[in-house]
């Protein structure tokens, strides 16, 4: 373990330890994803506790532990109000744990803190829908780190896709078109291809124009869900969270 660390960070992962301690993942700026040890931040009043909620942003100071770094001091960065709707939260703690899964220990990319820092901050901006902005922070942070789905051509004959419906199957990491035939998968309307290819060809602008509807936005955070789920080998457990909320009886 180096020297102490003073850097900016977005909180990924929090785990209760012990009495009134936690466990934090944070992915840095400078120094990338390191974990740390918050002492008695469970504690009613605690007053190092403000800054740590799942991706809040804030300027940190850890110094060397026995195992852990130890969280000496922090200082929270952007806004304080995230309000309390829970699909808000679902996608919070679900881009929280997808960025967890997809990125290592360690390796600093500052660039990829930005754009990790900019989705989180829009999820918890209370006057924007959490949902779009999940499915766009996610498929970034998957392009980002080359984890984006096949979108150009059909998994199962290798022909350009067409402007119609077809089956995202996770296995396969693409869509399958019809006159193909695929068992399993996730059912995507046209539109919802269109979307995701759009996205794929980096055209972020458009998602953010977009109106998304119900059906939309489900089957694009399905696909994604799913496609990461099979790629990291991970559960992805505010991804069920989020899907009884949103879609209360499906999946239980
Ligand atoms: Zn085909």
């Amino acid at each position: 373990m180096p020297a102490a660390v003073a850097d900016e960070g977005v909180i990924l992962r929090r785990r209760n330890y012990q009495e009134a301690d936690r466990i934090l993942v944070i992915l840095t700026r400078d120094h990338g994803k390191v974990s740390c040890l918050a002492r008695g931040v469970r504690r009613p009043r605690a007053r190092n506790a403000a800054g740590l909620d799942l991706l809040g942003r804030a300027q940190l100071l850890l110094i060397p532990g026995r195992n852990l770094y130890v969280l000496a001091q922090v200082r929270p960065l952007g806004r304080a109000e995230r309000g309390d709707d829970p699909v808000r939260l679902a996608c919070a703690a679900l881009f929280a744990e997808a960025a967890d899964g997809l990125l290592e220990e360690g390796h600093p990319d500052p660039a990829l803190f930005e754009l990790v820092g900019e989705h989180a901050e829009r999820l918890l901006d209370i006057s924007r829908p959490p949902r779009p902005g999940l499915v766009l922070a996610l498929f970034r942070l998957a392009a980002e780190v080359g984890y984006l789905p096949a979108l150009d051509r059909c998994m199962g004959c290798d022909r350009p896709l067409e402007n119609r419906g077809g089956n995202f199957v996770p296995e396969l990491g693409g869509v399958v078109q019809p006159p193909c035939v695929s068992p399993g998968g996730l059912g995507c309307e046209a539109a919802t291809i269109r979307v995701l290819r759009a996205l794929a060809r980096g055209d972020f602008e458009m998602g953010r124009r977009l109106r998304w509807g119900q059906r939309l936005l489900s089957e694009t955070e399905a696909v994604l869900v799913a496609h990461l789920r099979h790629r990291l080998d991970r559960r992805l457990l505010a991804a069920d969270v989020l899907a009884q909320l949103v879609e209360p009886g499906v999946g239980a």
